[in-house]
């Protein structure tokens, strides 16, 4: 069932479901399978990996229902044309830029992209003779000045990687088509549920899906959903590539999918609560959430986004390693690890400097940043209290 009058929260949980093709079953269930026979030559001439309406089955790297059901439900709810699996969120940044950037293009890249999404652009695309250069997510519609002719694609990330800086979208995008460049965003942090950048113009989104859509710390997975014109480009990109997903990993990105929205809603109003006392706490320098007032683009934020999820950072004064060691080592419920999005709180120090070229990042101390999970918010208080004392007293 795939009805726009639905509201997303609706269409979370029945997009992508057909029970009666499943004889009753509630979910699709997970298809095993490399070669699929057909009877008669004519059916196997018949079979066309376009032919996703109807459901055909070519061969299990293009997929089985299971994975269907996943990229069908993905397509619905960013407003896409259609959805692809990919067997991470990295798998997904990299196959949709390289679907579109050729030798001698330049591309423009937000200065503040998640770190492996630089690295691949600095790695891989400079070494295919493709110039990348990476602005300042803040610049709007003045991205018109660093457009080239050979200006191919346009890849945003909003709010921005450690620092969470919000783009102006529809800015961008309405310079990107005035200019017939493609515009490629990085939708992790909010995903469908409090934003739908295919609705402002964008061409293609991508979620690393590992993080809210799986939302239990238990698979990798990347999703990427294109518009009418773009999506068999970046399709015929992954097929080429020969990228595919175990039924299993699909599966467990349609389980999440189907409680994404009370998850995400529960992960806003728990990280709002922190981030407010947090801003209000002595020891604290700054908060950088995008529904803080300070946060660069917080009114963009206001006007284009639904909600907030679990990812932000804030600074204390700075101090030695042994200090920050002092903090994390001793906390009972953060955890300190790479990732976020599972149900579980998570807590990094980070620099931003280290991943920056277009912009410098000059605010003082050491930035902390954090995943609020589902404990219980006084719970989480009391851990990052204690630990801050730690740091200072150290
Ligand atoms: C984690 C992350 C990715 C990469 O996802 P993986 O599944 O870990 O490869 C891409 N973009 C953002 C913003 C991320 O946080």
């Amino acid at each position: 069932m795939n009805d726009k009058s639905l509201k997303i929260q609706t269409r979370a949980l029945h997009s992508g479901r057909r029970p009666s093709d499943q004889r009753g079953l509630v979910n699709t269930p997970v298809y095993r399978g490399s070669t699929i026979v057909s009877e008669t030559l004519k059916e196997l001439r018949s079979k066309t990996i376009a032919d996703r309406e109807i459901g055909a089955m070519i061969y299990g790297r293009f997929g089985t229902p299971t994975t269907f059901a996943l990229e069908d439900a993905i397509a619905d709810l960013e407003g896409g044309h259609g959805g692809l699996s990919l067997p991470s969120g990295l798998a997904a940044v990299t196959t949709s830029l390289l679907a579109f950037a050729k030798p001698g293009d330049h591309v423009l890249v937000a200065d503040t992209v998640y770190g492996p999404t630089r690295g691949f652009c600095n790695r891989m695309l400079t070494s295919l003779q493709i110039e990348v250069e990476f602005y300042d997510p803040m610049i709007g519609s003045d991205i018109d000045r660093i457009c080239r002719p050979n200006t191919q694609c346009i890849f945003l990330e909003s709010p921005g990687s450690l620092t969470f800086e919000v783009q102006d979208v529809p800015a961008i995008v309405a310079v990107a088509k005035s200019r017939n460049i493609v515009t490629i965003i990085d939708n992790t942090w909010a995903t469908p549920i409090f934003y739908r950048p295919l609705e402002l113009g964008v061409n293609v989104s991508v979620i690393a899906a590992t993080k809210y859509v799986v939302g239990h710390a238990d698979a990798m997975l990347g999703l990427i959903v294109a518009d009418e014109e773009h999506y068999p480009i970046v399709r015929s990109c992954r097929d080429v590539l020969g990228q595919s997903v175990a039924p299993d990993d699909i599966y467990l990105g349609l389980r999440g999918l189907r409680t994404l929205s009370v998850r995400i809603k529960q992960h806003e109003h728990q990280t709002l609560e922190i981030a407010k006392w947090l801003e209000s706490h002595e020891d604290v320098i700054e908060v950088f959430h995008p529904a803080l007032t300070n946060c660069p683009g917080h009114e963009i934020w206001k006007r284009d986004f639904e909600g907030s999820s679990g990812l932000f950072s804030f600074s204390l004064k700075s101090k030695s390693d042994d200090a920050l060691a002092a903090m994390l080592d001793p906390m009972k419920l953060f955890s300190m690890g790479y990732s976020w999005g599972g149900f579980e709180s998570l807590i990094v120090p980070a620099n931003p400097q280290a991943t920056r070229s277009a912009t410098t990042w000059s605010k003082p101390g050491q930035l902390i940043r954090v995943h609020i999970g589902l404990e219980n918010v006084d719970d989480l208080k009391r851990d990052l209290e204690q630990g801050i004392q730690r740091y200072y007293e150290y």
